[in-house]
């Protein structure tokens, strides 16, 4: 029903919003499509239906420029914007100036969106209903067959218009990204203050009845200060100044140090270059705390490496004989087991090696690990090398021409080496 009511271009839009806000908190209560709605929803309701009939009183010239309007000096557009809890929505008007300075507005379209059901604060809410107004500007650039001269956007709200000034600070992603639109579609000096009481967008953005909608002259022709020239038109408040350092949407600015130490005990490993070798510096490690400990007197409980070395809650030996361990990818340690059990199980390849560590071990992203560290063994290399082939010299001639009796070419082969005396030495001599 509530889009049933024909509205292209907006005409009636603030009476279909308080059908729309309806429908929404319907939805929200999760009342199906055959419930029975409550009561005050039910009055809600029947009041619009009610109100329905007399949108046929509604009507407006076709014409968007009056017959009578001489030579036409400059054509305007200006968007009205505004936003409530409800709703949020925007107006454009088209205003014509003619030679002998006569005026004429009038209304081309609006549009309205309902606020979000998750709730939203107002500046973000008059935000969006900018963006609406740069976005109704664009398209009407597009379809109007007009000369437009200059588009002209008005919003009531001061922190909306402070956004859209700023240049310095950088905003939280929400109001970055409709700001990125406002700007890509107006420039800043194209905004304007007015009014909430001269805005037309009100209507929009609260709904209003039919009768509201009839009586209210602003809505279909514009504010009366659209009428007259621009001298008399809404100035900027004198108390916008710069956005303050508490707005809620001003990005904080963070500054972080940081700086990276290898831990201690990673240096220690870095320099073992097999398993075996890293667990028996660890053990001399132990061994040497322990040492250290008896000659200082220390107190027993600290029988084991510094606290920072392992994570907060230990291990027990039983429970690392029994867990399969994980190891991160790339890391020396990890390198060094795969290379352990490679040599453990004879050389063998990359599926044979990884089956054999997954007993115990489960490396990220293992199988490549395995390749490349089986890739760096040196007994693997030597064994797995192409044999070269010997270079030998093209055949002759007399074995390959065709047609030949056999016995046509005969040859003797060499003989030797015979040793032959000479002097006191032996030769070796070849026939
Ligand atoms: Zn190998």
């Amino acid at each position: 029903m509530t889009s049933s009511v024909y509205n292209p271009l907006g005409l009636v839009s603030p009476v279909i919003v308080p059908a729309k806000k309806l429908l929404q908190d319907l939805c929200q209560q999760k009342i199906g499509w055959d419930d029975e709605i409550a009561l005050e929803e039910l009055t809600r309701w029947r009041s619009w239906i009610s109100g329905l009939p007399k949108l046929s009183q509604v009507a407006i010239p076709r014409h968007l420029r009056p017959a009578d309007l001489s030579e036409v000096r400059s054509c305007h557009l200006h968007h009205f914007a505004d936003a409530s809890q409800v709703a949020y929505g925007a107006v454009a008007y088209v205003r014509f100036v003619s030679a002998n300075r006569q005026i004429h507005c009038s209304f081309l379209t609006a549009k309205s969106r309902l606020a979000h059901v998750k709730p939203m604060t107002i500046p973000r809410l008059e935000l969006s209903a900018a963006v609406l107004a740069v976005r109704i500007d664009r398209a009407l650039r597009e379809e109007l067959e007009l000369t437009i001269d200059k588009s002209v956007f008005w919003s009531d709200s001061t922190s909306v218009l402070q956004y859209i000034r700023n240049q310095g600070r950088r905003f939280r992603t929400f109001v970055a990204n409709l700001l990125a639109v406002i700007r890509e579609g107006s420039q800043p000096t194209q905004w304007k203050y007015v009014p909430t009481f001269d805005n037309p967008a009100d209507l929009v953005s609260r709904g209003a009845s039919v009768e509201e909608l009839i009586h209210q002259s602003r809505w279909f022709s514009g504010p009366k200060f659209l009428w007259k020239e621009e001298s008399s038109w809404p100035t900027m408040p004198k108390t916008l100044k710069e956005i303050s350092e508490g707005d809620p949407e001003i990005k904080k600015e963070v500054q972080i140090h940081f700086s990276s130490a290898q831990p201690l005990l990673d240096s220690m490993i870095q320099r073992y270059s097999s398993w075996y070798k890293l667990k028996r510096g660890v053990a001399r490690l132990l061994q040497f705390i322990k040492s250290l400990q008896f000659r200082l007197r220390l107190p027993k409980n600290l029988t084991s490496l510094p606290d920072t070395w392992f994570p907060p809650k230990q291990l027990s030996v039983e429970d690392i004989k029994t867990a399969t361990l994980m190891l991160p990818y790339n890391h020396h340690v990890s390198c060094l087991i795969i290379m352990a059990h490679h040599e453990l199980v004879g050389h063998f390849g990359t599926e044979y090696v990884l089956a054999s560590l997954r007993q115990k071990y489960w490396i990220v992203k293992g199988r490549a690990m395995v390749r490349k560290v089986i890739g760096r063994c040196l007994i693997c290399r030597r064994y797995n090398v192409r044999r070269g082939q010997q270079l030998m010299a093209d055949l002759p001639s007399d074995r390959l021409t065709p047609d030949n009796p056999p016995f046509t070419h005969v040859a003797i082969d060499f003989f030797g080496p015979l040793y032959v005396k000479r002097g006191r030495s032996i030769l070796k001599h070849y026939g």
